[in-house]
């Protein structure tokens, strides 16, 4: 057996009933083998088994009570996974669906993401299987209290620092800034996607939409010499990431005809109408299904997906595996020549060998989003300077992090892949850094 085998096979016996963890270091494990292969030193210091195994993972009970004064309990996650290159850094989800193979698999993904923004941020993620959905303001409220009065003992500005993600907007970071800020009477940054009055960034709720757009961009220019433009572009999800990937790629002069939710799907063959969308979803918290009430133009689907709309660039900003084979198979049939991540993990396996098989163009996640967390370190330096700067500063910073993402994996792939393998290639560059941090200091 090889050393990655050996390890994988270790891996898989610690983390039984982790299907989403075992995913996603399977995905790792055998794309970093040409590098892993050509160094005794990664053996020599264990650093497969030690990357493998989160630092710590904290769970915790979060009771709170409801509108009908019912106490209530859900559990907490925090899995602080790496912190060689710097704090802890990764966002905490609250979504039914929450468990530890979710929050580790998303944790293990951070790492490389991390590395590969050239910040020095280490990898994290946290949540709860709370749903948000349907619940008044005070129960949120109350949820993300009780919520930070456990994970306080464990975070801090220079221990580890967590953002936002599903169903985790601003609303629940400044909820959590508070509770945090009470408990240990500490103003610091120990949160990001923070408010602008008390110590947000600007571009930060931009960030990871803008970022996937720029990165794809990066991608059409060299490889196809051609951008955005006239293009027609298929999106999942209508949350953050997807709301802001759409305004990105609209302004660079493509055209949006899909938005989706859990509940179903739109198309506007006309192009999505944003503001409507916006008001939508960040505004009254309604479902997809009343764009088409409102567009006229605009059709409806509570069955099927998103991917069966032809397309010449796929977006998929919703969640983990919600694009298979048979998407990945449709969407090949219909002419797509691009497919960018914007959700984490939201391919699965067979799609991404199947993208690639047919040379469509495929951008990882771990480069694709990771302008969402670069910006999110970028709020972390601001703070620790007690500076705001512009959002034409932190948008210039961003383009240029997602530029030098886009080359350091291109290199890598060429290196030690095939040229324009970008999942072989954001794994390589990613694990590179954190690897060799971990060499130099030692178990
Ligand atoms: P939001 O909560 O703002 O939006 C999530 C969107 O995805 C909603 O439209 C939601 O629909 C849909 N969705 C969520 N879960 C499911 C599901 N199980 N099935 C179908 N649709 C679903 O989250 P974000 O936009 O922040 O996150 C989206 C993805 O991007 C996630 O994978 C996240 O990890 C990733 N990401 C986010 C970053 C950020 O900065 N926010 C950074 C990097 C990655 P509904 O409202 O019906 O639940």
């Amino acid at each position: 057996m090889s050393y990655i085998q050996e390890v994988r096979a270790a891996v898989a016996a610690r983390n039984e009933g982790q299907p989403e963890f075992m995913q996603a270091v399977d995905e790792v494990l055998t794309t970093i083998k040409p590098v892993v292969e050509s160094d005794a030193v990664y053996k020599n210091n264990a650093i497969l088994e030690r990357i493998t195994e989160p630092d710590r993972q904290i769970m915790f009970r979060v009771p709170w009570t409801d509108d009908n004064g019912n106490m209530r309990v859900n559990r907490g996650y925090r899995v602080q996974f790496n912190n060689a290159i710097g704090p802890y850094k990764g966002g905490l989800r609250l979504h039914p669906s929450v468990n530890l193979s979710i929050i580790k698999f998303l944790g293990f993904e951070q790492i490389f993401k991390n590395s590969l923004t050239g910040l020095p941020i280490g990898g994290g993620k946290g949540g709860s299987d709370f749903d948000p959905k349907g619940k008044s303001e005070r129960e949120i409220r109350e949820f993300c209290q009780s919520f930070m009065t456990e994970l306080s003992r464990h975070i801090g500005a220079d221990t580890d620092v967590p953002a936002g993600d599903i169903g985790v907007g601003g609303r629940e970071i400044g909820y959590m800034f508070g509770q945090y800020k009470r408990i240990k009477n500490l103003y610091e940054g120990v949160l990001t996607g923070k408010g602008l009055p008390y110590g947000g960034s600007l571009a930060r709720t931009e960030a990871t939409g803008y970022g996937l757009v720029y990165i794809v961009q990066n991608m059409l220019e060299a490889i196809l010499s051609n951008g955005f433009k006239g293009k027609t572009v298929a999106i999942s999800g209508s949350g953050n990431v997807a709301i802001y990937a759409a305004q990105k790629a609209t302004e660079l002069g493509g055209k949006i005809v899909t938005m989706s939710d859990s509940n179903g799907w739109v198309y506007d063959g006309n192009g999505i109408n944003l503001d409507v969308v916006k008001d939508i979803k960040e505004v009254k918290r309604g479902r997809i299904k009343e764009y088409a009430e409102r567009v006229k133009t605009a059709e409806y689907h509570d069955s099927g997906k998103v991917w069966q709309v032809k397309c010449d660039i796929a977006l998929p900003c919703a969640t983990q595996n919600e694009l298979d084979i048979n998407d990945a198979k449709t969407l090949i049939k219909n002419g797509v020549v691009a497919v960018g991540e914007g959700a984490n993990m939201p391919s699965t396996t067979e799609a991404i060998n199947a993208f690639q098989a047919a040379h469509v163009l495929f951008m990882p996640a771990k480069a694709a989003n990771a302008g969402g967390v670069a910006v999110s370190a970028l709020e972390m330096s601001q703070n620790s300077q007690r500076l705001s700067w512009t959002f034409e500063e932190v948008d210039n910073k961003l383009k240029g992090i997602m530029l030098d993402i886009f080359n350091k994996t291109a290199s890598a792939a060429k290196l030690y892949a095939t040229p324009a393998d970008y999942v072989a290639g954001a794994n390589i560059a990613g694990f590179l850094k954190v690897a060799n941090a971990m060499i130099a200091q030692g178990v």
